[in-house]
């Protein structure tokens, strides 16, 4: 286990990977095939082709990517915001397009999604109680105001809010965006969630605090046993706290890589992961200097409403083969211990 009072450039080095490969136990919310397509003026777009995920209770998947590709849409199919235009999204096995409205219910309550901007998913005009306390007592979870507000502040305290008493009745400005963010996730946790989805919830916040909240959604996780779908464009962050979970890579709307942490971090296959790996700050300039950068061919992204023949990412790819790289599209599929789509690295 990941000890969280030590800074990820500090952690000893891993054992053997302990995250089961994907595909294997219970999962409590899955994707199988799902695709999101947008009209455009310039066409259609598929901010998201395919994907399969699972989340499971207790663990981590983390879905890397850059910027535009595919991971908020993911997030939000994945927590029932917006249905997928085709595949599927189960709960507890149960297909969430065929859920009558008790059971629909009662999956968004266990789906918890927390955004990005904690400026912006707070009510200005509501204190931290009302915040936190809405869904209890739109739950009836409480029988009155004094139950409510005992409830909210046992959650704030376990989100490290402490001593509630002094937070119960501040208003959102009121706050630093740390402690905005924990009242985001004591709201989640007021619904007793077996899934919380975690939208690039720490990117606003300074380093510091932001491992802190890494710690205390990862206390969460283990206390509680829920189960993360955690979304970042970090690698960095996604080391830190999916060790002992999975990572699943994003290109374009499509997974190229996913496996267990550990696997794709210190040993990336994928010619992109390769390049997110190389991309993360090292602390040390000495190391940093000697380090392998994997140099891409272009820059540029391709257009979504003109994507290219063959694999999505050739044009960019440093180890492109003319051939199959620009003519077929490579699946995902197993090999070197995790899911692979290139043709040239195996797996595809
Ligand atoms: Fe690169 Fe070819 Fe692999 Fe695509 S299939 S990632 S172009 S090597």
């Amino acid at each position: 286990m990941i000890d969280r009072t030590v800074p990820a450039d500090q952690q000893p080095a891993p054992g053997p990977p302990s995250a089961p490969d994907p595909g294997t136990g219970d999962a409590v919310l899955s994707l199988r095939g799902v695709h999101q397509v947008f009209p455009t003026p310039r066409g259609d777009v598929s901010a998201v082709s395919g994907i399969d995920l699972d989340v499971r209770p207790g663990r981590v998947l983390c879905l890397v990517g850059e910027s535009g590709c595919g991971k908020t849409t993911s997030a939000r199919v994945a927590a029932g915001l917006a249905a997928p235009t085709r595949g599927s999204v189960s709960f507890r096995s149960g297909d969430v397009a065929a859920m009558d409205g008790k059971e629909r219910a009662r999956f968004r309550r266990s789906v918890q999604y927390i955004h990005q901007d904690p400026y912006a998913s707070l009510n200005p005009v509501r204190t931290v109680y009302s915040t936190v306390s809405a869904g209890l007592r739109r739950h009836k979870l409480v029988r009155d105001r004094r139950e409510a507000r005992r409830a909210t502040a046992e959650l704030l305290e376990r989100v490290d809010l402490t001593p509630a008493g002094d937070y119960l009745d501040k208003y959102p400005h009121q706050m630093s965006g740390g402690q905005r963010q924990r009242v985001a996730i004591a709201r989640a946790l007021a619904m007793e969630p077996e899934v919380i989805i975690a939208d690039e919830s720490t990117s606003m916040l300074d380093v510091s605090i932001r491992v802190s909240l890494l710690n205390t959604l990862g206390g969460l996780r283990d206390e509680l046993g829920v189960g993360f779908l955690f979304i970042t464009h970090d690698l960095a962050v996604a080391k830190y706290f999916a060790w002992d979970g999975e990572i699943a890579v994003m290109y374009l709307g499509r997974i190229v890589e996913h496996g267990s942490t550990p696997r794709v971090v210190n040993d990336p296959r994928h010619p992109y992961t390769r390049a997110l790996v190389s991309a993360v700050c090292e602390p040390d300039p000495d190391l940093a200097r000697t380090r392998d950068r994997v140099r891409l061919r272009g820059a540029d992204i391709p257009d979504l409403t003109d994507l290219p023949p063959g694999c999505d990412f050739h044009p960019r790819c440093p180890l492109y083969e003319q051939g199959d790289c620009d003519t077929v599209r490579p699946p995902l599929v197993p090999g070197h211990d995790r899911l692979l789509a290139c043709h040239v690295v195996g797996g595809g």
